[in-house]
């Protein structure tokens, strides 16, 4: 009985989620979008220390950029994680895409 119960209840999530694939992928990519928000909000008005680069999209936290993206993505973000993230960005300099890798491969180096 109980396994009949559960098979119809995989089939029923299942097909639900055929059904649904397109919009809950779509909700999933909205919920990310808005995670990331903030940090591009961040960023709006802050430009690359070492060459000035502005481009939003362009700009990554140095040293920190993994962690701090990995905080801000993790699902239902609490204050703690927020302010962990915050921390992390108070601890890292901004940095353009091109001058993150120089700085990673040693080929520049903050005065
Ligand atoms: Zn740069």
């Amino acid at each position: 009985m109980f396994l009949y119960v559960a098979n119809l209840i995989n089939m029923h999530m299942s097909s639900h989620y055929e059904k649904y694939k397109d919009t809950i992928k779509k909700v999933a990519k909205r919920n990310y979008r808005q995670r990331i928000v903030w940090l591009n909000e961040y960023l709006a008005d802050k430009s690359c220390v070492h060459c000035g680069e502005s481009e939003t999209v362009c700009l990554k936290f140095y040293p920190h950029n993994n962690k701090i993206r990995k905080l801000t993505q993790r699902k239902g973000m609490n204050e703690e994680s927020r302010e962990e993230s915050i921390q992390l960005i108070k601890n890292s300099k901004i940095v353009c895409a091109n001058c993150f890798i120089k700085l990673e491969s040693d080929l520049i180096e903050f005065i």
